[in-house]
C-alpha cells in the first residue's frame, strides 16, 4: 500500500503534492540592535514556524511576483475604507491649504 505525502498551507489550507510548492515561514526577533547592517537570524531560535504556499507568500509580499504574474494580476479593487481614507485625506489637505 503506497504512502502519499501531502503538504498543507497553514494560511489558505490548500493541499500540495510537491514539497517545493510550499516554504517554511518563521518569525524571529534578533538580539542585535536596530543599526545592524544585515538580517542574519541563523543564531536565533524561531519560535513560530508555518508552512505557506507560493500564492500566499506572493499575496503577502514575502515572495515577489514574476513580471508575467504581475501582468495577470487583476487590478486592485478599491475598498470602502480606501475611499473614506482618500476623502478624509483630501479634506485635511484642503483645510491645511486654506490656513
Ligand atoms: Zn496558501
Amino acid at each position: 500500500m503506497p504512502i502519499v505525502t501531502k503538504y498543507v498551507c497553514d494560511r489558505c489550507e490548500k493541499f500540495y503534492d510537491k514539497p517545493e510548492e510550499v516554504k517554511n515561514v518563521g518569525v524571529a526577533v534578533s538580539n542585535g540592535n536596530a543599526m545592524a547592517s544585515s538580517y542574519n537570524y541563523n543564531h536565533v531560535a524561531i519560535k513560530i514556524r508555518k508552512l505557506w504556499c507560493h500564492p500566499c507568500l506572493k499575496e503577502t509580499g514575502l515572495l515577489p511576483y514574476t513580471k508575467e504574474e504581475e501582468k495577470k494580476q487583476e487590478p486592485k479593487k478599491i475598498s470602502l475604507e480606501d475611499i473614506i481614507f482618500d476623502m478624509i485625506a483630501d479634506e485635511v489637505n484642503d483645510r491645511l491649504a486654506n490656513q
